[in-house]
C-alpha cells in the first residue's frame, strides 16, 4: 500500500492506471470521449470511490466541488442560526 497524502490507496491500481473521475458518464478532467473510448491504461471510478481517482485534473474539480458545498453547508447552518 502507498501513502498519499492522508489516503491509503492500493499501487496496483492507481500506479498503473490513469483513473478518472466519472460523474454522468463522462469525467470531469474533460478527458474526451467516453471510458470505451479511452486508451487502455485509463480507468474511472464513481463519486464513492473517489480517493482511488489518480487524474489531477478530475481530483481537482472533486476537491472543489467539496469546497463549494462546504461552503453552502456553513452558509445554511449560519442562517439556520441567524449569525449571517
Ligand atoms: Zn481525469
Amino acid at each position: 500500500m502507498t501513502q498519499v497524502s492522508s489516503v491509503t490507496v492500493s499501487p496496483s491500481f492507481t500506479s498503473r492506471f490513469v483513473v478518472h473521475l466519472l460523474r454522468y458518464g463522462r469525467a470531469l478532467c474533460g478527458q474526451p470521449g467516453t471510458p470505451n473510448t479511452w486508451p487502455d491504461d485509463h480507468r474511472w471510478v464513481d463519486d464513492v470511490h473517489w480517493v482511488d481517482v489518480s487524474c489531477l485534473p478530475c481530483l481537482a474539480h472533486k476537491l472543489e466541488d467539496a469546497t463549494k458545498a462546504t461552503i453552502r453547508n456553513i452558509q445554511e447552518i449560519s442562517r439556520s442560526l441567524g449569525v449571517s
